[in-house]
């Protein structure tokens, strides 16, 4: 079980270093190596992604990343920028599963802007697929109008198109993980309008034979968006391609109200996966000692469920964060009165103690 750690910049560090806490009192052998990647990466190399960086990431079977991004680089070539080495960490290596829970701990309801009988108790899971549709479909660009109204004027292009295998691997991993959780998949789609979405259909249904333990149904995203906002706890997961996803995932962290409390994992064809907090590097809070680390504690039990199927141990910490949340542990970002106020690090050892316990 190696894991190439890379906090990355602002509060990477910070909130990794709570999460290697975790990994190190459950009991199991892995083998950690750390590695810069974003502005640490350039700084310490000249590169965002450098290549002792990326090669430690391909040979590990999973990745546990902070997050990248400081003011300091924003004047940069893009291709220099800290941003840069998490599309390049999922292009190399063909990380092209989305998974995104949104979480609403009965304890935190009221950080959400819906009423809290609509969201306490939230437990979904968005699969996104990551490499494909309208956001890499060539051709694409400007071009003089061909034909109608507008005929001769410039236009932009792109281009939706999704490949057979490229559906059927994501629905794979959208029935595995619905097999490791309420086993209700909702496929979402737009096939009243669109081919490739009709395509998509035909081809998550055709999948769903091999998975006759999970029930499948099919919704339009306009109605998808709906929804998620009116019963989202209708849903267990969902399958979605790469636009209509990323759209649906923002909306469905909202719903949690807490960006610091979401984890992500992105996966590859064998369940080699990448697993980030949600959030960014926050450089407003960085070295303060403030961050919320559970996003990031969050990501390491994925990482156990999904690269190495350690179910039990992706719950014990899963538990050992609510207990801290009943205990009314409560970083600033998700602080209410009546409960107590804690750093990161504080937080990190409440879960660790949790953990013992
Ligand atoms: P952000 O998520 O870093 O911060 C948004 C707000 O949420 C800030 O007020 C921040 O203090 C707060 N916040 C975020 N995480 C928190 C945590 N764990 N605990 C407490 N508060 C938290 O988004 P941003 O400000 O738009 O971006 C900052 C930098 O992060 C930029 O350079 C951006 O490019 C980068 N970024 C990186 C990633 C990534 O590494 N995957 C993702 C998004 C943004």
């Amino acid at each position: 079980m190696k894991i190439a750690i890379l906090p990355g910049d602002g509060i990477g560090p910070e909130i990794i270093e709570q999460a290697v806490k975790v990994l190190n009192v459950l009991g199991e052998s892995f083998e950690l190596e750390t590695a810069p990647v974003g502005g640490a990466g350039y700084a310490a190399h000249g590169h965002p992604l450098p290549e002792g960086t990326l090669a430690l990431a391909k040979a590990a079977d999973a990745v546990l990343f902070g997050a990248v991004g400081d003011y300091q680089y924003d004047n940069l070539e893009r291709a220099l920028r800290p941003e840069q080495a998490i599309l390049g960490l999922r292009k190399q290596l063909g990380l092209f599963g989305n998974l995104r829970p949104a979480i609403l701990y009965p304890e935190l309801a009221g950080a959400s802007t819906l009423k809290p009988e609509v969201v306490s108790g939230l437990d979904i899971l968005i699969v996104r697929e990551l490499t494909g549709d309208i956001y890499f479909g060539q051709p694409r660009g400007v071009r003089e109008c061909p034909d109608g109204p507008f005929k001769g004027q410039r236009e932009g292009f792109d281009t939706m198109r999704y490949a057979e295998g490229e559906i059927r691997r994501i629905a794979h991993v959208a029935f595995q993980a619905a097999q490791k959780r309420g086993k209700r998949l909702t496929s979402v789609d737009k096939a009243n309008v669109l081919e490739t979405f009709q395509f998509w259909k035909d081809i998550v249904t055709d999948v769903h034979k091999e998975y006759p333990d999970v029930a499948l149904d099919h919704m339009y995203v306009d109605n998808a968006a709906m929804q998620l906002v009116r019963a989202p706890k209708k849903f267990d997961v969902i399958v979605t391609g790469n636009m209509f996803g990323d759209i649906l995932s923002d909306c469905a962290a909202m719903l949690t109200g807490s960006i610091g409390m979401l984890p992500s994992a992105s996966l590859d064809a064998n369940n080699k996966g990448l697993y980030e907090p949600s959030h960014g590097s926050a450089p407003d809070i960085a070295g303060k000692g403030i961050a919320n680390p559970l996003a990031t504690i969050l990501s390491a039990a994925m990482m156990l469920r999904y690269t190495f199927n350690k179910n039990e141990q992706a719950d014990r910490i899963e538990t050992a964060v609510k207990s801290v949340l009943a205990q009314g542990l409560r970083t600033a970002d998700i602080f209410e009165p009546g409960t107590t106020k804690v750093g990161t690090a504080e937080m990190g050892n409440a879960v660790v103690k949790a953990l013992a316990a």
